[in-house]
């Protein structure tokens, strides 16, 4: 087997990843697919950081919608990725013996430790999967941005981005068969060319300190494992 690239990874995943087919909600086999990826890398010896998103459950985008409150929404989306991660951990603690530690950016000590910088970077040291849950925090940011930001305040040393198509193209691939995959990009020509990735604020945060991102499709058993050794193509940003 090949050799993992990276000690350190901050693993991003959408909240739609854990809703199965339907996006929505978490659906049991879409969890269990995505926890032994996940055990998988551990076992390697790989130390593992997770952002999960909240789309899943809810986002703050909706709040038009409903009459609501865009920041109060967003309190909302972040309490989603708690939900998430939660289920992460469960299941890879009881299913897959993988030890691992959900910290919140909003305080929650009953069900999981406050984030505290050098504590996770411990318990990443000590080979404990942490999932960061309640994004950064503040409302009017995405959890692409916390994955940034927590990647590089643990010095994660990449960022797999999972997404549901295997890399970045030009134009929508589902809407646009003719549409056109690129391998490299660098972390400008993301912004200058408005590519649908990360937001801009999440994509800066990487520019500045020099983390690339590689995006690649959640799909087929083994593709966490190909994305750290570097055997699935999907798009790498640098
Ligand atoms: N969110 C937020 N601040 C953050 C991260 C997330 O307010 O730092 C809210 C926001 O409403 C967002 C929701 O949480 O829509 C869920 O996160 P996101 O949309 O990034 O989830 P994903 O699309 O990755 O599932």
């Amino acid at each position: 087997m090949s050799q993992a690239q990276y000690k350190r990874v901050m693993l991003k995943l959408s909240g739609e990843m854990l809703g199965g087919e339907r996006g929505f909600g978490i659906e049991g086999d879409a969890l269990q697919f995505v926890a032994r990826e996940i055990a998988d890398i551990q076992k390697l010896g790989v130390e593992v950081a997770i952002v999960i998103g909240g789309g899943n459950i809810w986002r703050g985008s909706r709040a038009s919608g409903w009459d609501m409150d865009r920041a109060n929404a967003d309190y909302m989306g972040m309490l989603a990725t708690v939900i998430n991660s939660l289920a992460l951990q469960g299941i890879l603690e009881t299913k897959y013996n993988v030890y691992s530690r959900v910290m919140t950016a909003i305080h929650m000590q009953e069900l999981a430790e406050p984030y505290i910088r050098r504590k996770a970077i411990k318990h990443l040291a000590k080979g404990r999967v942490v999932i960061f849950a309640g994004g950064t925090g503040n409302p009017y940011f995405t959890t692409d941005t916390a994955a940034s930001l927590r990647a590089r305040e643990v010095s994660a040393e990449v960022i797999l981005k999972a997404t549901k198509v295997d890399g970045i193209y030009d134009r929508d691939p589902h809407k646009f068969p003719n549409a056109v995959k690129f391998d490299e990009l660098t972390y400008f020509d993301v912004i200058s060319k408005k590519l649908n990735v990360m937001d801009a604020t999440a994509i800066t945060m990487c520019m500045e300190a020099g983390i690339p991102i590689r995006v690649f499709k959640l799909g087929e058993a083994g593709c966490v494992l190909r994305a750290i050794t570097g055997e699935v193509g999907g798009t790498l940003v640098r």
